[in-house]
């Protein structure tokens, strides 16, 4: 009876050892089931990193006269028929429209805007400052290229010009400086090659994301994914009201600038 009583007791013992075996394996394998990270295995063929889908749109990039195939050509000398006034009720545009593919400036007839609006954009703009415009500071052929209407790029003579160098050719007018003075000798034909991001607001009207600039310069790299503070203010601080797409601005600086532009095209992003 009493080795009876022993077996039995040994073999509820190993029972309960058993039980407690397995679920202390159990527990062990659970969470390192829930909390190992997958490691991806690096590719060891070429093909396993080659991308094939979707293919990117071709564009002739001098498709229209120079402009790429899939721009909206804003003016190619022949017509403003992009363009209106900017003066308060809109209107015809003034400016003067050149035999040689060019545009000028016609002084206090205000500025000119596209009759599209737009979001963000990669913009070409050529432009060429006046020879015979002998004055000083920002009086020297002074015009400018706004995006949506509000972030100006500035366009000024300043070849043996100085000014302040927040307002010089290339900076975000009263923003940022340029990286460089790259423009060509005064009568020469620039080009301005302009990434837009445009600034996001809430519902509410706040900022959530600011516009971006980058500009190249006669090729050369002058603003590099500029962050936008706000408006660019002649006089106060930049403003962040919200806004959505709104045109591009060219401006009549009203001081007989004489700047000429030409070959405008731009393409949205
Ligand atoms: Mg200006």
């Amino acid at each position: 009876m009493k080795k009876l009583g022993i077996l039995l007791c040994t073999l509820t013992v190993l029972a309960a050892c058993n039980e407690a075996q397995q679920k202390s394996e159990e527990l062990m394998e659970e969470p390192t089931a829930n909390t190992e990270e997958v490691t991806p295995q690096e590719p060891t063929k070429p093909e396993e990193t080659e991308i094939w889908e979707p293919i990117p749109a071709k564009v002739d990039p001098m498709g229209q006269n120079g402009a790429p195939s899939d721009a909206i050509v804003l003016f190619d000398g022949t017509n403003f028929d992009a363009w209106e006034s900017a003066n308060e009720g809109g209107g015809e545009v003034q400016w003067v429209l050149n035999g040689d593919g060019s545009m000028t400036v016609k002084d206090k007839t205000g500025d000119i805007q596209t009759k599209q609006s737009f979001g963000s954009v990669q913009l070409h703009v050529e432009w060429r400052s006046n020879p015979d415009n002998k004055a000083t500071n920002q009086n020297r052929s002074n015009s400018g290229v706004f995006l949506q209407n509000r972030y100006e790029v500035q366009v000024l003579d300043n070849n043996d010009n100085p000014t302040y160098v927040n307002g010089m050719v290339g900076s975000i007018y009263k923003q940022s400086i340029p990286l460089v003075m790259a423009a060509k000798p005064t009568g020469d034909w620039n080009s301005y090659d302009i990434i837009f991001h445009a600034p996001e607001f809430d519902a509410e009207g706040n900022k959530t994301k600011s516009g971006t600039l980058t500009v190249l310069l006669n090729g050369v790299l002058v603003q590099d994914h500029f962050e936008l503070l706000g408006t660019t203010e002649y006089i106060g601080w930049p403003k962040n009201d919200a806004h959505g797409p709104a045109p591009i601005k060219l401006q009549d600086h009203g001081d007989q600038s004489g700047v000429k532009y030409r070959n405008i095209w731009v393409r949205n992003l």
